[in-house]
């Protein structure tokens, strides 16, 4: 026998049982949306590598080092997995025009691709819930987007907490990029070689830096918040007032910058301590640049990413995950009349709704009946020669008491539903 062959590292199988927490959690998801009246897009998962570059920024962790790049052989374009799915929404927006009347809600879903250091809550194949507010520039829009993953938590059964910061506008940036290049070069020896890289190219992602060497450096370095123009601060303050009004707290955090280029003014992360170093669950904020910088008419926007994993993760140590149900029915039946009978009352009860097992493979009925028990099946059919001949089915409970009773197939599925 050769070797058999492995999934690739960092990327998981879902296995029915997940699937079906999956499937729990996506429902919960796409019904939340409703509310807000956002609608779903669906991008491809490959894109030119120039969108993410672009969109992302060269110098950062995403596409200096996590992006799954490969060249198609048959045309020799340059070619990414999506490692997020804002660049894909913005560039789908622009293409398609989706902003010609308007702002527009938009949400998406499915794998993205990171070459990361595969670990509890970090793979390099993960799922994310991505919402996109696109052409709506006011503070009441960013509140709303928090709003709703408040509202969402609540839902899900688990109680993540909020940091929150603004980043103000381009030139409050400009100025601080220039108080934090001089603070770093005062402690050249503390600066990491990530940090030493970014120094002139993009001193503010230092500050995002997961290293616990660079926390004492990075504390002491000069606040974003304290340059802020008066428009960003209204903008900011606008925000935090509807938080308040709305039952949300936050903790306001300064050092918060995120490890996408893209933002400005208001960022936030949901995270929790329960998981460990992978405490973020939830991402995002105000991109009012990116429209413009891939190619479209200038157009504010926000929005924020989840990673599914992680939610889900955090819904187990919260005990908030419903337990996946098994099927209404397992048919358990012995002899050709049997079986002829046991398909038409498959199909009866099938079009009635239920969810039918129906036994395969021949047997004892003792040794189907256990197959039914681990089945998780609520409701044993049992036929027999006896209710092949009448016409019958006995319908034997598998959860409560013993009992069973000898019934018509109309009746059983009366009894079942
Ligand atoms: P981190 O700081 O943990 O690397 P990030 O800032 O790179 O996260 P974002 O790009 O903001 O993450 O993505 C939004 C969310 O997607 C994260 O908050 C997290 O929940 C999830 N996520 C990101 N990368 C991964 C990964 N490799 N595996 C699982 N989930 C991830
Ligand atoms: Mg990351």
């Amino acid at each position: 026998m050769s070797h058999p062959i492995q999934s690739v590292r960092g990327m998981n199988d879902g296995l029915p049982d997940t699937v079906e927490t999956w499937q729990a959690f996506e429902s919960i998801v796409r019904d939340w949306l409703r509310r807000y009246g956002y609608r779903e897009l669906r991008t491809p998962i490959l894109e030119h590598t120039g969108l993410f570059k672009r969109a992302i920024g060269e110098v950062t962790d995403i596409v200096e080092k996590e992006m799954y790049t490969f060249v198609d052989e048959l045309n020799g374009e340059t070619l990414t997995l999506r490692p997020e799915g804002t660049a894909s929404a913005v560039r789908a927006a622009i293409q398609h025009n989706l902003l010609y009347d308007g702002g527009k809600r938009l949400w998406y879903t499915g794998p993205m691709f990171r070459h990361e250091r595969p670990q509890k809550g970090r793979y390099r194949q993960f799922h994310q819930v991505g919402v996109e507010a696109l052409g709506f520039g006011g503070p009441d829009v960013d509140a709303e987007l928090i709003v709703m993953c408040a509202d969402l938590w609540r839902a899900l059964g688990i109680a993540p907490t909020l940091q929150l910061n603004t980043l103000g506008d381009a030139e409050a940036r400009q100025r601080h990029r220039a108080k934090l290049i001089a603070h770093y070069e005062q402690h050249l020896d503390l600066l990491d070689e990530d940090g030493r890289r970014r120094l002139h190219s993009n001193p503010l992602r230092i500050l995002d830096s997961k290293n616990p060497a660079m926390a004492s450096i990075n504390d002491a370095a000069p606040r974003l918040m304290d340059e802020l123009g008066d428009e960003s601060r209204v903008h900011f303050e606008g925000v935090q007032a509807l938080l308040t009004a709305n039952g949300v707290s936050f903790e306001i955090n300064p050092r918060l910058v995120r490890g996408l280029d893209y933002y400005n003014r208001t960022v936030f992360e949901w995270v929790t301590d329960q998981l460990g170093a992978q405490g973020t669950v939830c991402a995002g904020g105000r991109y009012d640049g990116l429209v413009e910088q891939l190619g479209g008419k200038p157009a504010p926007a926000a929005g924020f990413a989840m990673g599914i994993e992680r939610l889900l993760a955090l819904m187990e140590t919260a005990g908030a995950v419903p337990e996946a149900a098994g099927p209404d029915v397992y048919i358990v039946h012995a002899g050709e009349q049997a079986a002829a009978h046991a398909w038409r009352v498959a199909a009866a009860m099938r079009a009635a709704g239920l969810a039918v097992v129906m036994h395969a493979g021949g047997g004892s009925f003792k040794s189907q009946m256990k197959k039914a028990d681990t089945s998780r099946a609520r409701y044993a059919v049992i036929i027999g020669d006896d209710e092949a001949v009448s016409g019958d089915v006995t319908l034997k409970s598998l959860r409560v008491g013993t009992e069973q009773v000898r019934v018509d197939p109309a009746r059983a599925i009366e009894l079942l539903k």
